[in-house]
């Protein structure tokens, strides 16, 4: 789907993002259409995987909320024209000048994810004489079919509150002055793409309606999180996510009472297909056992591949000539054995000043870049 403007690319410095607004534009889309058919479905948009302000307009125009994981996120937020009412915002570890920051936004709701939190949360609202309205992050013990650093509804990670604190939990919102609980909140994990993974969070969350429900407590909001994947392999073929599947998954499974909203915290989904990271072949270096090609973009730009072993689709955007391939590794110039973007790629024959496409980088690259061997931030170019 996507076509490079390569004209385009030739006055700019690389490496860079480029996000492709017609595969925004029909995400986006294809979202508003899939939602419409749901009423009573929300959806807030992670900016944890993209916040570039360019992006977060595009969003924003079409009429969602936003998930935020941090004080800067919620500014970022702010600063992109999303309205407080639609930003939840969740964290373990939420400092007290961004809790400060969300009561004084008048944000939607607070994700809490202990009783320590809670209490704080409580307090500094009593300062304010405001009222924080509250869900109650459940960790359900549901595992997600990803890589380990990327799962967080299991015991042992750090997310969240135990299933079994519930119900204290919310008895202890009750009776802070306050505190309005709203709702119960979840997130399993991060690119899944096995549909059972979320059939599997509704039983459990359709378990705990059930417990709570017996115990005369309204949960008036369920918040499910996010956590849809992408075809890393293919993004051509594609290059829109299935969300018509994926909320189709839980109106099948999840039984929501009277009156109930369901909120969904897509990140990766949203932004991910639109954005690659073009950098440019500094040499094709001729070593004795392999050939490398040596780009000028690094992992300071891109660390998926060097966090979580992620391979992202490298293409040869200068030689499109695929009856005439050789083998490359990929690597950036960095101080790490870990800047190598491929291993064993077969691309058409590489030369210096070609450019490649890392693709599907639209969520967790430009956000994740650092400045790592006092490199340059990348630009990132939305047209
Ligand atoms: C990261 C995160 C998300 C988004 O995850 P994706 O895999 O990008 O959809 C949603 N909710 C919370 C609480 C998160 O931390």
């Amino acid at each position: 789907m996507t076509k490079f403007p390569i004209d385009k690319f030739k006055d700019l410095e690389t490496p860079f993002y480029y996000y492709d607004k017609k595969v925004l534009d029909a995400t986006l889309d294809t979202l508003q259409a899939e939602l419409r058919k749901h009423p009573g479905y929300h959806l807030h948009y992670a900016i944890k995987a993209n916040a570039n302000i360019d992006v977060l307009k595009e969003i924003q125009r079409a009429g969602f909320g936003v998930d935020a994981v941090s004080g800067g996120e919620i500014q970022q937020a702010l600063d992109a024209g999303f309205d407080a009412s639609k930003i939840v915002y969740a964290g373990v570890g939420k400092g007290d000048w961004e809790i400060n920051l969300g009561l004084d936004a008048g944000i939607f709701c607070f994700n809490v994810e202990s009783l320590e939190e809670l209490r704080i949360i409580n307090s500094l609202a009593n300062a304010k004489g405001k009222t924080a309205r509250v869900c109650f992050r459940i960790n359900p013990n549901v595992g997600a079919h990803t890589h380990a650093n990327i799962t967080t509804g299991l015991a042992e990670n750090k997310f969240g509150i135990a299933m079994e604190d519930m119900e204290t939990a919310i008895r202890e919102a009750d009776e802070l002055s306050n505190i309005e609980f709203i709702g119960l909140h979840f997130h399993i994990g991060s690119q899944i793409l096995e549909m059972d993974d979320f059939v599997a969070l509704s039983a459990r969350i359709n378990e705990l309606q059930d417990r709570v429900e017996a115990q005369g407590i309204v949960v008036k909001n369920i918040n499910v999180g996010g956590g849809l994947g992408i075809d890393y392999k293919d993004p051509d073929a594609n290059p829109i996510p299935e969300f018509g599947k994926y909320f189709d998954t839980y109106a099948k499974n999840l039984k929501l009472r009277e009156g109930q909203q369901l909120h969904f915290e897509l990140g990766r989904a949203v932004v991910g297909q639109m954005g690659s990271l073009i950098t440019r072949i500094l040499y094709v270096k001729h070593a004795h056992v392999k050939k490398f090609a040596i780009v000028d973009g690094g992992m300071s730009d891109l660390i998926r591949p060097a966090l979580y072993d992620a391979h992202h689709k490298i293409q040869n955007l200068s030689n499109t000539d695929t009856d005439n391939v050789e083998v490359y590794d990929v690597v950036g110039p960095i101080c790490e054995s870990s800047d190598v973007f491929g291993k064993f790629e077969r691309l058409p024959l590489c030369h210096r000043g070609d450019f490649i496409a890392l693709r599907s980088a639209g969520a967790y690259g430009e956000i994740m870049a650092c400045q790592y061997n006092c490199r340059r931030l990348p630009k990132a170019y939305l047209m």
